[in-house]
């Protein structure tokens, strides 16, 4: 175990914070346990509330060693006290509705965010008594007026998917914490190294570890990081209660892929930073927004909130059919670039994401709502997340499809 408490650098923590050689047999890599069960040398109660800082492990879904791992290296990274793993993204986002809503409570949520939490807000949590609305969260004004006494928690995500619009989070966590809510945000695409999200008041940083934290494709989990407390209300409620625990499998995976977490976002962002300015000359392409560009409309709030750029970068190409005839080009002429769903690999994955059918499936928009989203995205957007290649590679192989 990490026994210092000196401070040390984000590469010597996503190495060593969480693991240390096996003490059995001196292992230097950490082991995977695939136990469900602990042989117990006590007798001790069998309720979630029994549980304990220090309790003995006694069966998986309440604790893990590999999964323990994962949890202490993910909470060094974020700067909290602790932190939960589940088995996915959504599963992270469904345990912080679940644990702190309840029925008559109000909930703000990002008018834009992932299509699976927009869809869960909008459908799920009205049925379950607990009322929900949708504010452009980069409008302060729309934030404040949308607040109630009732409101428990606000959840947030920057930069939000897929348009890469960012939220003030400052601003809107001195706002909720005003009339007592909690403020969680969905931090997927800058991983734990982008933001200092307590500096920025945020009590719960959830993220999809599928990911950057993972980083390399192959396995799915979510991540919620924050005060001890609010943690151990999670675990309780949706780790030991609902159940969505992740494998000790995938845990030994992501944090193996999280030991190399800060090279690679390094890498990520000088791709995309490359890209986006590529994109920009391109005579195909009329709009890139990417938040380490000068041309983004909140480039001064990423300067000051953000550590780095991000790898996630969209670009336009003109309305919704000539975006949707690339696309098809794209799907037959690219070499390097998968054109795929996700993002944070050290692959490239590319995916056309057409503005009007979003619209009607996942976020419902209209008005000033839907111009501010049309303002990001036009008709329909390509969203790159830019893999580990070679940026020049990508180029040729974008220039390939952009014809
Ligand atoms: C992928 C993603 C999720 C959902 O995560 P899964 O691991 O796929 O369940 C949530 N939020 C954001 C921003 C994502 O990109």
């Amino acid at each position: 175990m990490d026994r210092s408490n000196t401070p040390r650098g984000p590469m010597t923590t996503a190495i060593h914070a969480g693991e240390a050689p096996d003490p059995a047999t001196g292992a230097s890599a950490p082991p995977i346990h695939m136990s469900s069960s602990f042989v117990s040398d006590d007798i001790s109660g069998f309720s979630a509330h029994d549980i304990q800082d220090h309790s003995p492990y006694s069966y998986a879904r309440w604790a893990n060693p590999t999964t323990d791992m994962l949890e202490r290296k993910i909470a060094a990274l974020q700067g909290t006290d602790a932190c939960i793993c589940l088995a996915s993204g959504m599963a992270a986002a469904t345990a912080i509705f679940l644990t702190f809503l309840s029925a008559g409570d109000h909930v703000l949520v990002s008018d834009v965010s992932y299509v699976g939490v927009a869809e869960l807000a909008r459908d799920t949590l009205p049925r379950m008594g607990v009322e929900a609305s949708f504010v452009n969260m980069s409008d302060l004004d729309a934030v404040a007026a949308a607040l109630r006494p009732n409101t428990r928690l606000v959840h947030t995500e920057t930069p939000v998917n897929p348009i890469l619009r960012l939220t003030d989070l400052a601003a809107v966590s001195k706002m909720a914490h005003e009339v007592g809510a909690l403020v969680s945000c969905d931090s997927t695409f800058l991983s734990p190294l982008g933001m200092d999200t307590n500096a920025l008041g945020v009590d719960l940083v959830m993220h999809s570890i599928t990911k950057y934290i993972c980083g390399h494709g192959d396995a799915v989990g979510g991540a919620v990081a924050g005060r001890a407390d609010l943690i151990r209300q999670i675990r309780i409620e949706a780790g030991i209660h609902h159940g969505g625990i992740l494998s000790p499998f995938n845990a030994w995976l992501i944090a193996r892929g999280a030991s190399t977490l800060p090279l690679r976002v390094r890498a990520h962002c000088d791709g995309a930073l490359a890209l986006a300015q590529w994109l920009e000359s391109h005579p195909k392409v009329i709009h890139v927004t990417y938040p380490g560009l000068v041309s983004h409309p909140q480039y001064n709030l990423a300067q000051r909130q953000m550590t780095y750029g991000s790898g996630m970068l969209t670009f336009q190409v003109g309305d919704a059919a000539t975006g949707q005839s690339l696309a098809r080009q794209m799907i037959d002429r690219l070499e390097i670039i998968h054109y795929a769903v996700s993002l944070g690999h050290h692959r490239s994955l590319i995916f056309w994401m057409e503005t009007q059918g979003l619209m009607d499936t996942s976020f419902r928009l209209s008005g000033a709502a839907a111009e501010s989203y049309r303002a990001f995205a036009g008709d329909g957007v390509f969203r790159l997340s830019v893999g580990l290649e070679d940026p020049s590679d990508l180029m040729t192989d974008l220039d390939r499809a952009l014809v």
